[in-house]
């Protein structure tokens, strides 16, 4: 290849890994004007005095993560779109989906054109807004879908809530389904879960608290699968927990309905013993909504996504401040961070090479998100943004919390020693993360 243009560069010697194509070999790849301009196999990358030696690392598409909460508007102190797009850009994403359960709730065209514009200014990371499916997330009044959608809304849920009525959620899918979008629901019936603080079994018994039962999330699925099936709707179960929500959704995939699932890292790696892992204080950073369920809930979910049931992983990252996770176990909010810690937890959890390697873990982290909301990215893909990730699969880190760039430190994971790291994150062609090791493969400027 011939000369390079002043803004191109090029990244060699890397295994690159693309899902959606089936690749997963050495070459190069270049980027110009913020895009992927070419992808090679062979020894001779277009020269470039601004090349990048990847020698050992992944280049993969750009991680998304689809379900987190920004927090802005409304509860900054816990975190905002600046911070979380820092801690994103750190973990090795490039595209987010942010939660409507902000103050206020993401429920009209001007809230979510805020956070896009908001988004934009900060410019670390791609933020999708998910709207709230009903006004202020009550579950009684459904938004206008056409609406939020054109302002930007890629998705719906009234995330931290189910839709309890069944009117309202066959209203739901409907509004859903004639604005071509998807519903992103949090499956919980409130009067089955009795939303405890444990799951309930053996932990709950043993604190003496009221347990948190998984039948209010596994009769919401059900419910919400026949209405599937009455409306057409595209249906993305949120953050799915136990070996039985799992059956559910395989069995509305064996029937060929639009139904797609996503699991988080804590719910791969913990169960609900792992509260009381400091003895008999539970940890309040064990406490989120689903619960830590059963073993046997853990590794079915486990075995889901390796089996392709459940589609992607997610973090429900939920930043909130030390004070309040710190008021006591039972007045602890619910909810835990994950952008940082995510893809060496999912590493931890699901990686058993030839079985289960590289590329089926891409695929669930970048490719698979982006399919199932409709979303740009997941692909390393000619002309398209280069949004990239650089992972070292070999680097053995301690997981920190003070060095967390979210402002928030409520994780389970704080002295695990981990491995594979992203050490860099490209988002259209421009670094949002670099680390020590990645600046050293590159010549000085
Ligand atoms: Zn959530």
């Amino acid at each position: 290849m011939g000369e390079m243009a002043p803004d191109e560069f090029v990244i060699h010697n890397g295994r690159l890994i693309d899902p959606s194509a089936g690749v997963d070999r050495v070459g190069w790849l270049a980027v110009r004007g913020g895009r992927i301009a070419a992808v090679g196999w062979d020894d001779s990358p277009p020269k470039s005095p601004r090349a990048i030696d990847a020698m050992g690392l992944i280049v993969a598409p750009g991680l998304i993560d689809i379900h987190v909460h920004l927090r802005e508007p409304g509860q900054t102190h816990k975190e905002d779109i600046a911070s979380g797009s820092r801690a994103a850009a750190a973990g090795g994403f490039t595209a987010v989906c942010c939660m409507p359960n902000t103050a206020p709730a993401l429920d009209t065209p001007e809230v979510v054109q805020h956070v896009i514009r908001r988004a934009a200014e900060v410019g670390l990371c791609r933020v999708h807004p998910v709207a709230a499916a009903t006004a202020g997330r009550a579950g009684r009044k459904p938004v206008d879908f056409a609406a939020l959608k054109s302002a930007g809304a890629v998705a719906f849920s009234d995330d931290g809530d189910g839709i309890e009525d069944d009117a309202v959620c066959r209203e739901v899918m409907l509004g859903i389904r004639a604005a071509g979008s998807v519903l992103f629901p949090h499956c919980e019936f409130k009067a089955l879960s009795r939303r405890g603080h444990v799951h309930l079994g053996p932990v709950s018994e043993r604190l003496g608290v009221v347990g948190y039962d998984p039948r209010g999330e596994e009769a919401m699925i059900e419910r919400d699968v026949q209405l599937v099936a009455e409306t057409g709707a595209r249906y993305h179960v949120a953050h799915i927990s136990t070996a039985r929500g799992i059956n559910l959704v395989a069995e509305a995939k064996r029937r060929g309905l639009p139904v797609t699932t996503e699991v988080c890292p804590h719910h791969l790696l913990l169960c609900d013993a792992d509260v009381l892992r400091a003895g008999d204080v539970p940890d309040p950073n064990c406490k989120m909504s689903p619960p830590l369920r059963s073993p046997e809930d853990r590794d079915a979910c486990r075995a889901a996504v390796r089996a392709g049931t459940i589609d992607c992983v997610v973090t429900d990252h939920a930043p909130h401040t030390a004070e309040e996770k710190n008021a006591g176990f039972i007045r602890a909010p619910m909810g835990i961070i994950g952008l940082e810690t995510s893809l060496a937890c999912a590493v931890r959890a699901l990686l058993d090479p030839p079985r289960f390697d590289w590329p089926d873990l891409i695929e669930r982290m970048s490719t698979a998100p982006a399919r199932v909301l409709g979303l740009p990215g997941g692909a390393l893909r000619c002309g398209a943004d280069a949004d990239i990730v650089l992972i070292d699969p070999h680097q053995e880190w301690v997981i920190q919390p003070e060095l967390f760039l979210s402002r928030a430190r409520n994780t389970p994971f704080g002295g695990w020693r981990v491995r594979g790291r992203a050490v860099g994150t490209l988002l259209g062609g421009r670094w949002t993360h670099q680390d020590e090791c990645l600046r050293g493969r590159q010549p000085a400027r």
